[in-house]
């Protein structure tokens, strides 16, 4: 298994069209397109810095788990992402090393990428998403 890049930054906002203007209008990074992701009832976008990305997600609905983060902590940076090249094989060894996951299974994510998240209790109360590209 490798570890290619931090692959994003996953920051939860209220307003995903009003948190663009500093990305987009201010610093000119053209959005890679909004997306919907039912699974985890969020609208995102994608903002390419370098060989990463900025992820804007915006809750679509108040059982959406950015709307509880919200709601508990306010806006802010809710998640990191490291790309794994292989992410059975990464949760096979955060198993093994006794690492709490919150996905057993990879799941859909944004963009194409299968994920898993790592439960922050494990990484020093940092949220961890493991994604996978093509
Ligand atoms: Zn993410």
């Amino acid at each position: 298994m490798n570890v290619d890049r931090l692959d994003h930054i996953g920051i939860a906002v209220e307003d995903l069209e009003a948190s663009c203007t500093v990305y987009r209008d201010v610093l000119g990074i053209e959005p890679g397109g909004v997306e919907e992701v039912p699974d985890q009832k969020v609208k995102v976008a994608f903002f390419p810095v370098g060989d990463s990305k900025i992820e804007l997600l915006e809750p679509t609905g108040e059982d959406s788990p950015i709307a509880q983060f919200i709601r508990k902590r306010g806006a802010g940076i809710h998640h990191m992402a490291i790309r794994v090249d292989d992410l059975e094989a990464a949760l096979d060894r955060a198993r093994e090393a006794g690492i709490r996951l919150i996905d057993e299974e990879p799941r859909a994510g944004a963009g194409n990428a299968r994920i898993a998240f790592v439960h922050p209790k494990s990484t020093g109360g940092v949220l961890l998403e493991l994604c996978e590209r093509e």
